[in-house]
């Protein structure tokens, strides 16, 4: 079986990463679907987006050849928040009230009629980031005001200018939603929904900003939470109009139901799909990235399940804005009893951006135990090991 990829990159480089990739642009899947139909030299057995931004590509390939896969719409839709939330709130999911302001061409006093029109807390985020990069909680109309202005600066920055995503060109403020947050990894088979794993997310994440760091599963809340989980996420792919393929979706749980934040048509990001292990019919451990090979490759997966052990992963936050000079203690982290493996992955001597306008963790340490408790404790506790020294940048005039 011959493994092809297609990433982003410069079609005149030579094989930059010797990876032999196809080089596309995730903006042009017109000429990308060209690219890539060019260069295979026999059909394709299975298709398989990694990440947002080449999921409507992966589609078209998909369509392209009759594979199974997502519809472009549906791909679209799940790439871009307010083409969600329209969609999760015409299938009647809980949706919070929401408004869109232009990124170019609104005076000041959009802003300002934006945010008077908005109750508090609320939201500002941008339509088609990903990782809670731009988001911002605001909990009055000044601070609303002051969160779209932060992020127009951040939409029009040249990384993500480069992106060219329509997306980009609006901004959304939606009601802030209480509750407890859960991610979702889930998979389609011919429009069929099967959950993979439920994960808590035990840090409460209620701002300024979202940053993710503690993911542990199997869920500790009682079965009717986690089942009301599954059967909302259930009807939020379905809104979607999605069909087939890996799902991950987060959702926020409170008195009032379970509100989908988004569904994306794609695995878990970053290295965290290393806290999912599947057990295979006959025994042996399986990655999910192996799993979701298979799926795409038309083999039916529905007898794999997640391991027994309770399994988690922590997302090393970034301590503040500055050059990252060192790190200490990833020998006695990883002593951590249960910790499985820390990895380090921001590259000493870069600039650390912390969030809104950052993109990325330190790293990641991943524990697996008996219960979820001790795997939440461990994680917590390899942090704790950690030392980072992070200078201050020197200002370029
Ligand atoms: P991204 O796709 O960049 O992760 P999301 O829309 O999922 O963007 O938002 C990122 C995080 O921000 C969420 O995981 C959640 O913690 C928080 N968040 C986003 N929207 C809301 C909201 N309306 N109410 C409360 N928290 C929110």
């Amino acid at each position: 079986m011959q493994l092809t990829f297609a990433s982003d990159r410069c079609d005149q480089l030579d094989d930059p990463w010797w990876d032999r990739a196809v080089p596309v642009r995730f903006h042009d899947d017109a000429r990308s679907l060209e690219a890539i139909l060019s260069s295979l030299e026999s059909p394709p057995d299975g298709v398989l987006a990694v990440g947002d931004r080449p999921v409507v590509l992966a589609a078209a390939v998909a369509a392209a050849y009759g594979l199974p896969g997502n519809g472009l719409a549906a791909s679209a839709a799940s790439c871009n928040k307010l083409a969600t939330r329209a969609l999760l709130e015409a299938g009647g999911l809980p949706t919070p009230p929401f408004r869109i302001l232009e990124v170019e061409g609104s005076a000041d006093s959009d802003a300002a009629a934006a945010a008077a029109a908005i109750a508090y807390p609320a939201v500002v985020k941008p339509l088609a980031l990903s990782g809670s990069r731009g988001v911002m909680r605001v909990n009055d109309p000044r601070q609303c005001v002051d969160a779209i202005a932060r992020l127009r600066r951040l939409l029009r920055s040249p990384d993500i200018a480069a992106h060219r995503d329509p997306g980009q060109a609006r901004i959304l403020i939606e009601e802030f939603i209480p509750g407890r947050e859960f991610a979702v990894e889930g998979l389609l088979s011919g429009g069929v929904f099967r959950v993979l794993a439920i994960f808590d997310k035990p840090d409460p994440l209620d701002g300024p900003f979202f940053e993710e760091t503690i993911y542990v599963t199997p869920s500790r809340q009682t079965p009717g939470v986690t089942q009301q989980i599954e059967a909302v996420v259930a009807r939020a792919v379905e809104a979607l109009g999605l069909r087939h393929g890996p799902v991950h979706a987060e959702c926020r749980v409170n008195e009032r139901g379970v509100y989908v934040l988004e569904v994306a048509a794609r695995p878990i990001g970053g290295l965290c799909s290393r806290a999912l292990r599947f057990t295979a019919p006959g025994g042996g451990e399986r990655s999910l990235e192996e799993l979701l090979l298979r799926h795409a490759l038309g083999e039916d997966v529905g007898l794999y399940a997640r391991e027994q052990a309770a399994s988690g992963v922590m997302m090393i936050p970034i301590p503040r804005r500055g050059i990252l000079r060192g790190v200490a203690g990833v020998d006695a982290a990883k002593a951590v009893a249960h910790v499985t493996d820390v990895r380090m992955t921001a590259k000493i001597d870069s600039l650390l951006v912390p969030l809104p306008e950052g993109r990325s963790y330190l790293g990641f340490i991943f524990a697996s135990a008996g219960d979820a408790e001790t795997v939440d404790r461990a994680l917590r506790s390899a942090h704790m090991s950690l030392e980072f020294q992070v200078e201050r940048e020197i200002p370029v005039l």
